[in-house]
């Protein structure tokens, strides 16, 4: 890329969460293979994000690369109104077999927030279906699930850049923050809130919607399993939906296939994304029970209204599906604990610095919570300068490479990380 490009860039693209008036700077990207990022400068970086949870294979996997030239030559896309095709059947099948068996009806769409926002409109049909008015989510402070509208509304009401949007958007319900660790001891108290809230409006409450075991994006939290126990006895008790968001957690990243299986429960509606094509193509699944997907379709539209126009493209399919067969191998186990040992190691030293508030270690997802919010231009050159792609964001410094990320590579990136935190300059 030329200067010219760049100058290009900055007066003329957004990127995500950036401003067009005063953006943060962007590093060109060249090429990527493996775990590495090769940058337009030459120099490589090891990449401790996979992409935002996508990359979980790394870049340039052969077999993923594979499965998309084949069907490039085949049929890249098509409309699937009317249509089906090979790919779509060959990874909904893979799809209903590897999730929980109740979970048997599959919509695919374009992305993870458009994966959240079918799974909230089936929640609102269903109970239109069975004619009762129940139009409110319950879910909990700092959860993330999307910037489209409907999955705002159920992000984190004042910690989130939503809050912007807090007149606009439906009255959700918001229940505290899981205070129980996953590593740490239960506490009965800690569902007091939720129950109360529940309890309180439990004729209007459509669906709970959380991320299971790990809140994402509001703020990289990873809470007891006991929560999701509790929750999916209540949400039964109540007639309740259970909406899982596993579009972060899902696919091997917190070291079991879908965080819901730390608690052995299943959603009625399962969201997945990100990691489902290996990070390669855009595309998500929101999976129901048979239940839902009948009662819907009995209503009074007669189905479900929904339907995008690259609904079930076959490129991607055929690179998902690809993926879950890498998945099915089983390697991905041994990796997601190995990186999870090291992990806990070499970032325990960050405990012991002054800017550092809590490490928490989960499955391949490293978390270092600062005290202070982190000078994101500073720190990215830092890590750029440092030989790794970490994007940290207020006071999150954290690291979820790729399942393949050899010892020594990893290293490189938990030095990175212990090194940024002992510097005070880094920091606002
Ligand atoms: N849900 C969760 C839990 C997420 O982490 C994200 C993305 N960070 C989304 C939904 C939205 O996915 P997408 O960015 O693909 O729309």
């Amino acid at each position: 890329m030329t200067a010219d490009d760049l100058a290009f860039d900055q007066r003329h693209i957004w990127h995500p969460y950036t401003s067009m008036t005063s953006p943060l700077p962007v590093y060109p990207v060249r090429s990527a293979q493996g775990c590495e990022l090769t940058l337009d400068s030459g120099e490589r970086l090891v990449d401790g994000m996979s992409s935002w949870w996508a990359a979980i294979h790394g870049y340039g996997h052969p077999a993923l690369n594979a499965a998309m030239k084949v069907q490039i030559d085949t049929l890249s896309h098509v409309m699937f109104g009317g249509i089906t095709h090979a790919p779509a059947v060959s990874l909904c099948r893979k799809l209903v077999a590897m999730t929980p068996d109740a979970l048997e009806c599959v919509f695919l769409a374009d992305s993870g927030s458009v994966a959240v926002e079918v799974a909230m409109k089936m929640a609102l049909q269903y109970w239109q279906a069975k004619g009762e008015a129940r139009q409110r989510f319950l879910t909990f402070r700092n959860g993330y699930h999307g910037d489209t509208f409907g999955a705002m509304s159920v992000c984190d009401p004042d910690n989130s850049m939503h809050s912007l949007w807090k007149d606009y958007l439906p009255d959700n319900l918001f229940a505290p923050a899981p205070q129980s660790r996953f590593d740490g001891e239960w506490d009965e108290r800690d569902m007091v809130a939720f129950a109360r809230l529940m309890a309180a409006h439990r004729h209007e409450i459509a669906a709970v919607i959380l991320e299971p075991i790990v809140q994402g994006a509001g703020g990289m939290r990873m809470y007891h399993p006991e929560w999701l126990k509790r929750i999916r006895k209540m949400c039964d008790r109540e007639s309740i939906l259970l909406i899982a968001d596993e579009i972060a957690t899902g696919f091997g990243r917190t070291g079991k296939l879908f965080a819901c299986e730390h608690a052995g429960i299943s959603p009625d509606i399962l969201c997945l994304g990100k990691a489902l094509t290996g990070g390669t193509m855009t595309l998500s699944a929101t999976l129901t029970t048979r239940n839902v997907a009948e009662t819907i379709s009995n209503g009074e539209a007669g189905c479900f209204m929904h339907g995008p126009t690259f609904m079930g493209n076959p490129l991607a399919c055929a690179a998902a599906t690809a993926n879950l067969e890498i998945l099915e191998s089983g390697a991905w186990r041994d990796q997601v604990a190995a990186i999870e040992a090291q992990l806990t190691a070499e970032l325990a030293p960050a405990r012991e610095a002054e800017n550092v508030a809590d490490v928490r270690v989960l499955g391949a997802i490293g978390v270092v919570e600062t005290r202070a919010p982190v000078n994101m231009a500073l720190l990215q050159r830092f890590f750029v300068q440092h030989g790794v792609w970490i994007r940290p964001f207020g006071r999150l410094i954290y690291v979820m490479p790729p399942y393949l990320i050899s010892p020594e590579q990893l290293s490189r990136l938990t030095r990175a990380v212990n090194a940024a935190v002992a510097r005070n300059d880094l920091f606002v």
